[in-house]
Order: C-alpha cells, then structure tokens, then sequence
C-alpha cells in the first residue's frame, strides 16, 4: 500500500477527555474493524481479479485487535462491526466476536459478510455474542452473481440467511450495490425475496473506491430505487425513527411489509453525521472510509506503547477528520486502495 502514513504527533490540541470528537463537533462512537483483506469473491466493484493480498503475519491478531478496542472504548466507542475483505475468512472468528463482546463499554458487535461461509457458522457466531448481522447479496441469478462477483457461490450465501434466520438473528440485512444499468434490474426481485424471508434490505449507492472505473452516471440512485419500489411492490413511508442525517434512511411498507433502507452516500452524503472510524487488517488507524492517510498502529499494538498512548493518537486522528468526502466535486480524491484492502 502506498497511502502516507501520518505522523501520530498533532495531537496537542484534541481534548484530552470526554468523548471522540473532532473540530466539526461529531462525535464518535463506532469502529469499523477489517480482519482480513482476503477474500473469496471477487466483485468487480471492490476489487481487481488479480490482487496480491497482504501476508498474514501483517495481520492483527486477535489479542491486537482486542488491546486496541479496549484502549478506545473508554473514549466512547460502543459499537464495533468487523469487515474485510471477507471476515469469515479468518478463522476462529466467534473467539474474537467473544473477546469484544466482553470489552466494557462495547453494547454492540455487528459483521457484514458475503454469506459464502456462513451456513456453517452462523450459530457459532450467535452464541459468541453477535446480533447485528449484514450479508451482502446483488443478485438472486446465478450467471449475474458470477459476472458480479466473479465466482460462484449463490446458493451458499443462500442458505448462508437461512442458517443465520435458524441461528436467531434479527433483523437480517442484506446489502445490494447500486448500479445503474448493472444491478438496477435486480431491484424488485431482491426486495420481493427480503420481503417473503423477512429480511430488510438495503441499497447502497456505488462508490468510487472500488477497482472498476467509477462514473457518477453509473450510480444508480436511492431515490429511483424508492420510486421502482413504490410502482412495483407498494408504498413506503418513512421509518418511525428516521433520521435524515443518519448513513442509513429506514422506509417501511405501509402495508406492514418490512423496511427497505437506503444508502445514499453518492446523492444524499452523510458525512456531517459520520461517527465512524476505521482499523484496517494491517492495524491502521483511518478516519474516513475515503481517507488519503493513515496511522500505523501495529507498532505500538505489537509493542509497549501505553493504552492511554494509544487513546490519546486516536483522539488526535479523530480531531483531524476532515469535513467529508467531496464525492460529488471536482476536488474529490480516490484513496489508492481498494474497498476489500481498507474495510468496507
Ligand atoms: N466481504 C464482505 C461483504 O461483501 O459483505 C465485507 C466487506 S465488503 C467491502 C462491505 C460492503 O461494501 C459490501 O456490502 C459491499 O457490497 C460494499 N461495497 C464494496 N465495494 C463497494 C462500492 N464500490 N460501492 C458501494 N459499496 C461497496
Ligand atoms: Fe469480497 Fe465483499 Fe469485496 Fe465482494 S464486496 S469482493 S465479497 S470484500
């Protein structure tokens, strides 16, 4: 990876206390955590068909992972969910579940997966503590799944939702890339199949971070899914806690239907509310999916570096956050790695 790594020293003027925030006043609670840039699918949107993946010995391990969850926690984050790449690519991953579920302060460990392992360890995965739960899923067409993704796997990450629905998870999400031309017509049969199985499904708009050539024309956007939605399923009004700002907006079926949630980070940025930071498999600290640095943290998470160090950097970093992602200008810049390599 050739991203710069930041220099940890700025850190002077962040608060020293009370919760994580930055010079914009948002505060954050959540971390995103990749276990893994490996993964067993190759989706032409996240990333190339050739891909040199890290060695495993750049990996966090699972202690690592730990040390610095409980060096943040005190700072207000709560709510962690683990990502890759793919994360039941790791192995053993209930024992981490397990270990963060334990952290004092942390309420809610959450995963988004492709599903492809999942039947096997839904359960597992349960009984370590895990609830939150978001399979990532375009299409229900075999030959559309393997140009997508190129690979198969459908009926795996089929029965992936099912184990999970046996397991006791709910709600279920189900992630579908927005694509204009591409996955547009995979719409209305992914919310027919959340809404028989119970499931909610959400559609998040295609971004730039991907390993195909992004163009804003390509984004097919939250506001036409709702349209095709509402003329070929029924009507949605906004969810009872729908919160304008929030990354995901939450609609319901009038007809008591289910929810169907949007993830307009292309038309509708949500930047002004992030409350997001991220660690990368390789232990780097980024403050923004779309970040241009990074901090290297492993240094100090393999070596004698204080947990109130270690707090006080991300404290630093946190304040640092710039005010968005500038998506949609001319000023926009594309991180040089791709989704699996950074969390998505
Ligand atoms: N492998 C797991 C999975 O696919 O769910 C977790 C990692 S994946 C990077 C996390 C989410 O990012 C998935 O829901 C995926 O669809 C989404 N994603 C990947 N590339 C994207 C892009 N260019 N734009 C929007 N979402 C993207
Ligand atoms: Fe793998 Fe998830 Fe990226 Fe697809 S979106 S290639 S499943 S990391």
């Amino acid at each position: 990876m050739n991203l710069p790594v930041l220099d940890p020293l700025p850190i002077d003027e962040a608060p020293r206390e009370g919760p994580l925030i930055d010079t914009f006043g948002r505060i954050h609670n959540n971390l995103r955590i990749s276990v893994t840039d490996r993964c067993n699918l190759r989706c032409t949107y996240c990333m190339p068909e050739e891909v040199a993946f890290m060695d495993k010995r750049e990996l966090l391990s699972f202690e690592e992972i730990a040390r610095f969850v409980k060096a943040v926690a005190p700072l207000g984050i709560n709510k962690v969910r683990l990502t890759g790449g793919e994360p039941l690519m790791r192995r053993e991953l209930p024992r981490l579940v397990s270990m963060l579920s334990e952290i004092p302060g942390i309420h809610d460990v959450g995963l988004t997966t492709n599903g492809i392992l999942l039947a096997p360890s839904a359960q597992a995965l349960f009984d370590a503590g895990l609830r939150r739960i978001n399979i990532s899923l375009d299409t229900l067409n075999h030959e559309h799944f393997r140009q997508l993704t190129r690979r198969d796997g459908l009926d795996d990450v089929i029965a992936g939702i099912h184990a999970a629905k046996q397991a006791g998870f709910h709600p279920i999400k189900i992630n579908a890339v927005s694509i204009r031309g591409i996955t547009e017509h995979e719409v209305i049969p992914l919310a027919r199949f959340a809404r028989q199985h119970h499931l909610e499904m959400r559609f998040i708009e295609y971004m730039p971070i991907g390993a195909d050539l992004w163009e804003r024309d390509k984004v097919y956007f939250g506001r036409e899914i709702l349209d095709q939605i509402e003329t070929h399923i029924g009507a949605l009004a906004p969810a009872a806690k729908y919160d304008p700002k929030a990354p995901a907006q939450d609609f319901d079926y009038i007809d008591g239907g289910g929810r169907v949630g949007i993830i307009a980070s292309v038309s509708r940025p949500f930047c002004m509310s992030c409350n997001r930071l991220r660690l990368t498999a390789e232990g780097r600290l980024r403050n923004c999916l779309f970040a241009l640095t990074e901090i290297d943290l492993k240094p100090m998470l393999r070596g004698k570096t204080s947990q109130d160090e270690i707090a006080a950097i991300v404290r630093g970093n946190v304040w640092q956050k710039w005010e968005g992602h500038e998506i949609n200008t001319a000023r926009f810049m594309k991180p040089d790695r791709t989704m699996h390599a950074i969390g998505g």
